[in-house]
């Protein structure tokens, strides 16, 4: 299936869950913490300021007192934005905190370390913090927006900027678009002279010191993006500070991961240490996978036919555990371990396979089922419907398996087995 397809039946499926998570697309493209992000950016000749992390409190007091600034900025580090907003799970305010007094650090570490921060941009109950990163505040007089990203609609990079940047740009682009400028870059010229010099002017960094900061800021921005393989670079807010600097006080890089094979330096800091145990599982069979709150596992080929099952479940008074597509070259082998990680997760109580068989070889589902039913002993409901090439072959497989497999012909009466068979 193409990734296309992939990606846009994950944005439905994102609005059917009814929560944002849009770093959970069974295209796994890579994200980077913040503090990752800056090294990169560091590494580059993008300024930053300095920063030490924290991921263990038994060492924290060691790296804070080596770690000294005339005012600092404690940041939770977890791979959503809206952190200044935010709250933690055990009370406590705010996942970015400045403060001036070197003392008080290694209290907002212990609230944000092993704590749950929630965002507007986290599942509502949050995501564990493991990594608290303590920088040098810097003095901003102007907060700004700058993101390079690669646009769909533009059929290539785009670069987006604002002189409104900072925790509420999303309220900007709703409601004062004009304080918004989208410029389609040519892939071969990237942010050229004359591009850079018109937005460090649309930022409001005209001033000829800050401009010709700005501009190299922006070209450096350009060469890390195309160096990278990134999908996207947002700086948000790249300030302006009391004593004239331009600095990018907050990162989030995304990577195609199309380019893993050489990126292979950067992709190894994936520790996907913050995504769903059973997608990350299915991730490394290359299983289309989301997991969802509901207790029917679902297995379906083609996205298209995923979302058709979900509704159907839902109509017929269910709820999907997951989105499974096993796409159309599927082998038997994918079959084995995705009926392995429906089985185990523990809210799976019943099984439905729908599968058409246009490229995809029923008798190969229908084997790979009957495999993995028996060693895996599978002990919850199985409804199967399937339909399409070498389907006779695939009904006598599971006939003559002996195994309690529940056919439906339909799709309706495959929903509708399923949730039955919970019911019981
Ligand atoms: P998020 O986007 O997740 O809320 P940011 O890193 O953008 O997190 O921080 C939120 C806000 O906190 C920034 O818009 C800025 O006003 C302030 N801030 C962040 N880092 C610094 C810093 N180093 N010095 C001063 N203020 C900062
Ligand atoms: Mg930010």
């Amino acid at each position: 299936m193409s990734r296309f397809l992939v990606q846009r039946a994950s944005l439905l499926v994102n609005s059917f869950k009814n929560v944002s998570r849009v770093f959970l697309i069974p295209v796994r493209n890579l994200n980077l913490l913040e503090y990752q992000s800056k090294l990169l950016l560091r590494d580059s000749g993008v300024s930053v300021q300095n920063f030490a992390i924290v991921d263990d409190l038994k060492y924290a007091p060691e790296v804070l007192n080596k770690f000294n600034a005339a005012e600092y900025v404690v940041k939770a580090q977890i791979l959503a934005g809206g952190r200044g907003k935010g709250h933690f799970d055990n009370g406590f305010k705010g996942g970015v905190h400045i403060t001036k007094e070197h003392e008080k650090l290694l209290e907002i570490v212990k609230n944000m370390l092993g704590h749950r921060l929630i965002t507007k941009q986290t599942p509502k109950d949050g995501i564990v913090v493991n990594k608290v990163m303590v920088a040098e505040s810097v003095d901003i007089v102007k907060e700004t927006y700058v993101c390079i990203l690669m646009d769909r609609q533009h059929n290539g990079p785009v670069l987006i900027a604002s002189p409104a940047g900072g925790m509420d740009i999303e309220a900007v682009a709703e409601k004062t678009p004009d304080l918004i400028k989208t410029i389609p870059l040519d892939i071969y010229e990237g942010i050229t002279e004359s591009i850079a010099k018109e937005v460090a002017n649309f930022l409001g960094f005209g001033d000829k010191l800050l401009l010709d900061k700005t501009v190299a800021e922006l070209r450096n921005l350009w060469k890390l993006f195309v160096d990278i393989d990134a999908l996207q670079i947002e700086i948000n807010p790249l300030v302006e500070t009391k004593d004239k600097q331009i600095i990018a006080v907050d990162a989030k890089i995304s990577f195609d991961d199309n380019a893993q094979y050489r990126q292979q330096d950067i992709f190894s800091l994936d520790d996907a240490g913050e995504d769903d145990p059973r997608e990350v599982e299915a991730s490394k069979f290359s299983l289309n996978y989301i997991g969802m709150d509901g207790n029917i596992g679902c297995l379906v080929n083609g996205a298209g036919l995923a979302m058709a099952t979900m509704d159907i479940i839902k109509l017929n008074g269910g709820t999907p555990a997951n989105f499974l597509d096993v796409g159309g070259s599927v082998k038997e082998d994918q079959v084995y371990q995705a009926f392995r990680i429906l089985t185990e997760d523990a809210k799976v109580e019943a099984i439905l396979v729908n599968v058409f068989g246009g490229i995809v070889n029923c008798a190969t589902i229908a084997n790979g089922i009957v495999g993995a039913a028996r060693n895996l002993g599978l002990k919850i409901p199985l409804v199967v419907r399937l339909e399409g090439t070498n389907v006779m072959e695939a009904r006598k497989i599971l006939a003559e398996s002996g195994l309690p497999i529940l056919s439906a012909s339909d799709l309706d009466e495959a929903a509708k087995k399923a949730v039955a068979a919970i019911r019981q």
